[in-house]
């Protein structure tokens, strides 16, 4: 993968198609913009590709990408990148798009660093905009000493003890996938009813995973590290105190549309409303993926690939208008 950060000073070549958000659908738009033989720069926010899979998922195996009966997160992010190097993209990593000026014949958006990018055509992949963890109350000091938001890689827990603190998939998805690599995995919900699916909760709650509810954290304790979290039950302020050097807070996160929300874009329940043709209401920006809305949408990866190609092909009559929407097929390419 050839992603680079661009400097504010540094420039960015004009290009057909800006893509704003790196994730499945972003990624994969990249490889169409390349198909059709356009130039493409992709910004991300994020230091890293692959959006909410790999900041959220990236050991978890997906069941739904049709070609696919099982893959790993991560695995599909490092394949779309693979496959988006075809269109040899100007990766703008670490850079959140913040202005979007929609002039006659290009668009001009404006990153957080001062950044201008020009383009023919905009594709806003943005997912759920800017997402971050909800924080664990007053447990700043542990936070990467022994606390963590996300798991990148689950060997990094491995051998050790781990608290899992919340009722949500994360949760459940971080307790099924711990509980044979871990010495001990509790997890803790403040309430008694879960928010996870059904399968998985079952899963965890055969297995030696140890749930505790309605528990809430009360403290935690460590010399610089975590050592041990105190724990209480919210009805009968029972404590206990569990002896772990891991604690995964997995509280939900909180997501920012931001700049989104400021460009004349039409919305609806927070998403960007497009067409049949995934273009918004505003000239030359096209919009795919999880921050899409229209009747009848479903938030799934698959549906962003859908989603991704229509735009791209769509965006093509914009950028020249004697190309067609119609691609023609990639397997008569080779
Ligand atoms: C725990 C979990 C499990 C899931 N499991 C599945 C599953 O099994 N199957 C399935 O189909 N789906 C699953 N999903 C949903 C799936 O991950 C999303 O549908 C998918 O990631 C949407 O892709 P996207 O590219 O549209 O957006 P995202 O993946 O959200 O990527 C959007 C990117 O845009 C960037 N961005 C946002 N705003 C800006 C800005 N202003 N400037 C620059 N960059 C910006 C973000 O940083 C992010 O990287 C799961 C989701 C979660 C949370």
């Amino acid at each position: 993968m050839s992603a680079v950060a661009v400097d504010q000073d540094q420039s960015v070549s004009p290009v057909d198609m800006l893509i704003i958000g790196a994730g499945p659908s972003g990624l994969y738009a990249a490889y169409y913009a390349g198909f059709r033989g356009f130039s493409v720069a992709i910004m991300d926010s994020l230091p890293e590709l692959g959006g909410q899979v790999s900041a959220l998922y990236p050991e978890k195996l997906i069941y739904d990408v049709a070609g696919f009966p099982a893959i790993k997160g991560q695995d599909l992010v490092d394949a779309l990148a693979e496959q988006a190097a075809t269109a040899a993209p100007q990766y703008l990593l670490g850079h959140r798009a913040e202005e979007l000026t929609v002039e006659t014949d290009h668009i001009t958006v404006r990153t957080h660093r001062g950044l201008d990018v020009r383009a023919k055509t905009v594709l806003i992949t943005g997912g759920i905009g800017t997402f971050s963890p909800r924080p664990l109350p007053d447990a700043e000091a542990y936070e990467n000493h022994g606390l963590v938001y996300f798991v990148p890689h689950l060997d990094d827990l491995a051998g050790l003890d781990v608290l899992i603190v919340g009722g949500g998939d994360s949760a459940f998805d971080w307790a099924a996938s711990l509980v044979d690599r871990c010495s001990s995995v509790t997890l803790v919900h403040r309430r008694t009813a879960f928010r996870a699916h059904q399968g998985t909760v079952e899963k965890v709650l055969a297995s030696p995973v140890r749930v505790l509810t309605p528990f809430e954290v009360a403290r935690i304790h460590g010399n610089g590290a975590v050592e041990a979290v105190e724990v209480f039950h919210n009805v009968t302020q029972e404590r206990e105190r569990l002896d772990v050097q891991a604690v995964v807070a997995a509280l939900g996160f909180t997501a920012d549309l931001g700049p989104f929300t400021r460009w004349g874009l039409e919305q609806r329940k927070r998403h960007i409303v497009v067409d049949s043709a995934m273009r918004t209401n505003l000239t030359r920006v096209f919009a795919a993926g999880d921050i899409v809305e229209y009747e009848g949408k479903v938030k799934l990866i698959s549906v962003g690939f859908g989603e991704a190609a229509t735009a791209v092909n769509n965006a093509a009559v914009v950028i020249d208008p004697a190309a067609h929407v119609f691609p023609g097929h990639s397997s008569a390419a080779g």
